[in-house]
């Protein structure tokens, strides 16, 4: 019921995490508003953005939250994580670090969230490839091996984002259909 414009048929929460700075903040902005800023505040405040968009003829509102500078290990609090049933799990391409800290957040993940949770691996800020410090083909193995989806980003350029929140989307949409 309700008129068709206005109808929702899902709500999906999806969470952004990983190390600070390596662009989760402006990943989101590109997929919600198409925006990006070079010089990005430290998050503060914002809890989510949505956007609302179809996928198999259904209304799909994506309801993604960002951390607001909680990104020190173990800082998250498990009201982030509940109710999400998609994650992005983002580290910078150029910053080794934020890669080698993956495996923490995913266990972070995993202890907190649904076990059925849809996650992609997100190398972010592919638009820096003369910066590279984490190689492509280490980032595939290390998703093949956890079972996660895998795509690297630019959300300066905008390069795989909407690409990474589609799949990621998709995928949950397929799991509770
Ligand atoms: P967060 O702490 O993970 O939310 O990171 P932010 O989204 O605040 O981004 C941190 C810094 O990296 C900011 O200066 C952004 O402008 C910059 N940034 C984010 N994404 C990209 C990207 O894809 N390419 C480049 N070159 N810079 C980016
Ligand atoms: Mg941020």
């Amino acid at each position: 019921s309700g008129d068709v414009a206005s109808r929702i048929d899902y709500v999906f929460k999806v969470v952004l995490i990983g190390d600070s700075a390596v662009g989760k903040s402006q990943i989101l902005s590109r997929f919600a508003r198409n925006e990006f800023s070079l010089d990005s505040k430290a998050t503060i405040g914002v809890e989510f953005q949505t956007r609302t968009l179809v996928i198999e003829h259904k209304s799909v509102k994506a309801q993604i939250w960002d951390t607001a500078g909680q990104e020190r290990y173990r800082a998250v609090t498990s009201a982030y994580y509940r109710g999400a049933v998609g994650a992005m799990l983002v580290y910078d391409i150029t910053r080794r670090q934020s890669f080698e800290h993956i495996p923490r957040w995913l266990e972070e993940l995993r202890s907190h969230a649904d076990k059925n949770i849809v996650i992609m691996l997100v190398g972010n800020k592919t638009d820096l490839e003369k910066q590279r410090a984490v190689s492509t083909e280490d980032a595939k193995e290390f998703a093949e091996k956890e079972g996660l989806f895998f795509l690297e980003t630019s959300a300066l350029n905008a390069s795989n984002v909407e690409s990474a929140f589609l799949t990621v989307l998709t995928e949950i949409f397929n799991v509770v259909n």
